[in-house]
């Protein structure tokens, strides 16, 4: 098993059993246990349990690994449970920005006037927050600078990155300041050359500094189900977890982890997860890709865990396409998760899931087809409205993504030279089902049914009828259908390409219900003993990103060994 950078306190399983304190009892009840998921809500007093340790830390990305690390400096035996194979969740491909503020160092130094009252002012004054939590983001809010200075103790270094200086505002970021950490030179996602990957400053120093203080992580292990002392009541006792390989799937083998003094999920959103996504919107259906997906899990597995033993769900009005819990992007075409920033390049080690880099899109240079081979937008439309518009319907209301089934972005021979693109391994993933070609655009809409979100076979007829009429437009220089301006091009010459150009969908804004201590509550309101939440999986705070998760990771950990 791969583990992380291989420092030397990695802990592959065999080790991990070895040397915890209950190694002996470990290969048996792993044995036992395998394949056969436990009643959600098993009394403890039933369970044999493998290993024991103080608190167990559900993730190892950007909550995870402040929340292990604060619950060591308070003390306490901590394990990370990860999913994947190395540390860094989605956070290591990140740009790094991170929305921290309040008066923070760096703000003293470059002259910024801050306060955790103006952050606070800042973050919950726009409409669009109305849904959050004020008693829990205020705790957030006067928590920033204490973990700005955390972050700092814990070797993320601010100062060799040029822009040192806290920067004003930020694409989704409500709080106007953002600062962002040098890049670490170790890292398993290599983002494509032309994005930030700053998030491996933020990781990687950080889990050095966890393995330095004596945090243990099991990696390739995925949480199923949380023990709590009774069906609905009592401490949160342990973790039930099963081993992955490196496609993430199940590989059977479990094990019963003991938390002495708590559980804390720090495992991502939920938007991987359809079944889960769908409860708060209906309109985020299959075909939606997460923007993460073959980095990290997000598939909300240990939210479900939770709401098993009794947790409920907060703030679940940010889960809506209107809350922006699941703001949808665009950016790049011809590959599954097609998010911008997030393209990887095939020295990362994990492209193997990525399957390709992707190509740069040219929206002035394409048509933009639903399923059905029909023209749903300006293509060159790049204002909200445009942005959140790929999957209309023709009648369909603006800034509403309706469920439309997959996007395609439709373009010849003349582009692909234009714009230099590749038309094979590694910029398209033809093999996957998100990049086709024809020599006629009949031979083209006929194989795009090989993609599995295309749930019917595209009409050749239909799409050659709408790249003629679309052409018509170029001759005329007005497109009477949706009044695009920049009508340079036509598609006109074989052959023909089809690539994936679906949304993808971002942050999840919703989750667990918490109290201001990161405890996760029950639907009577009351706290769960020993069940602790933050980042992405915890609902009540809508802030985009890293500054969230960050900071309630901290306190989370730092709270769970307070109260035991
Ligand atoms: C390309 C990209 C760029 C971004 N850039 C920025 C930026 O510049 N600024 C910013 O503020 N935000 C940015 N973000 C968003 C930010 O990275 C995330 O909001 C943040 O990492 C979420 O933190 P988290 O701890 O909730 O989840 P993660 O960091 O994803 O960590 C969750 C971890 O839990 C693991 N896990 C899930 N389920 C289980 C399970 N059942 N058992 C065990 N482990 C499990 C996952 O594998 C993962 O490693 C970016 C995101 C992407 C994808």
């Amino acid at each position: 098993m791969r583990n992380g950078t291989g420092g030397p306190k990695d802990v592959s399983r065999r080790n991990f059993l070895r040397t915890s304190a209950l190694a002996g009892v470990g290969g048996a009840v792993a044995a036992a246990g395998m394949g056969s998921a436990p009643a959600a809500a098993q009394e403890s007093a039933d369970i044999a349990w493998d290993v024991e340790t103080d608190v167990i830390v559900i993730g190892a990305g950007a909550s995870g690994l402040p929340a292990s690390i604060a619950a060591r400096d308070e003390g306490a035996e901590v394990i990370v449970v990860e999913h994947h194979f190395d540390i860094g969740g989605i956070a290591i491909m990140s740009g790094g920005n991170i929305a921290i503020g309040g008066g923070n160092r760096l703000q003293i130094a470059a002259g910024q006037d801050d306060s955790p009252d103006q952050v606070f002012a800042r973050i919950t004054r726009p409409i669009e927050e109305r849904f959050a939590d004020r008693e829990l983001t205020r705790r957030y809010v006067d928590e920033q600078v204490a973990t700005f200075n955390f972050l700092e103790a814990n070797g993320v270094n601010f100062d060799r990155h040029g822009t040192d200086v806290p920067r004003e505002g930020g694409p989704g970021v409500n709080s106007p300041t953002q600062v962002r950490p040098h890049e670490w030179p170790i890292r398993v996602a290599v983002v494509s050359h032309d994005q930030g990957r700053n998030g491996s400053g933020i990781v990687r120093p950080l889990e050095l500094s966890a393995r330095n203080k004596g945090v243990q992580f099991l990696l390739s292990h995925t949480l199923t189900d949380i023990y709590r002392e009774q069906p609905f009541a009592g401490r949160v006792t342990g973790v039930r977890v099963m081993e992955v390989d490196r496609w993430f799937q199940p590989i059977h083998r479990t094990l019963n982890i003991r938390a002495r003094k708590g559980v804390i999920i720090c495992s991502g959103g939920h938007g991987h997860n359809v079944a889960f996504r769908t409860m708060y919107d209906p309109r985020l259906t299959e075909e939606y890709q997460w923007h993460g997906q073959h980095t990290a899990v997000a598939n909300a597995v240990p939210s479900i865990a939770a709401i098993k033993v009794g947790a409920a769900l907060g703030s679940t009005g940010n889960g809506t396409q209107e809350g922006t819990g699941n703001a949808p992007d665009k950016g790049r075409w011809a590959v599954q998760d097609n998010y911008v920033r997030g393209a990887q390049t095939p020295e990362s080690a994990t492209f193997f899931r990525h399957r390709a880099t992707g190509l740069p899109a040219a929206w002035a240079e394409c048509l933009l087809v639903k399923e059905n081979g029909l023209r749903f937008w300006d293509e060159t439309d790049d204002s909200e409205d445009g942005y959140f518009a790929h999957a209309l319907e023709p009648t369909g209301v603006p800034g509403k993504l309706l469920g439309g089934g997959p996007v395609w972005a439709i373009f010849d021979a003349d582009t692909v030279t234009r714009r230099g693109y590749g038309t094979g391994y590694p910029d398209v993933d033809r093999a996957g089902g998100y990049f086709f070609s024809g020599e006629t655009l009949e031979e083209l809409a006929g194989q795009l049914h090989y993609n599995t979100y295309q749930l019917r076979p595209m009409p050749g007829d239909v799409l050659r009828a709408t790249v003629e009429k679309f052409n018509s437009f170029v001759d005329t220089g007005v497109d009477t259908d949706f009044a695009r301006a920049n009508l340079q091009f036509k598609i006109q010459t074989p052959p023909f390409y089809a690539a994936w150009s679906t949304p993808v969908l971002h942050d999840s804004y919703t989750g667990l219900r918490a109290n201001t201590n990161c405890q996760v509550v029950d639907m009577a309101g009351s706290a769960i003993p020993g069940l602790y939440v933050a980042g992405e999986s915890l609902g009540g705070i809508k802030q985009h990103g890293l500054g969230r998760c960050i900071v309630t990771g901290r306190v989370a950990g730092m709270e769970c060994v307070r109260a035991s």
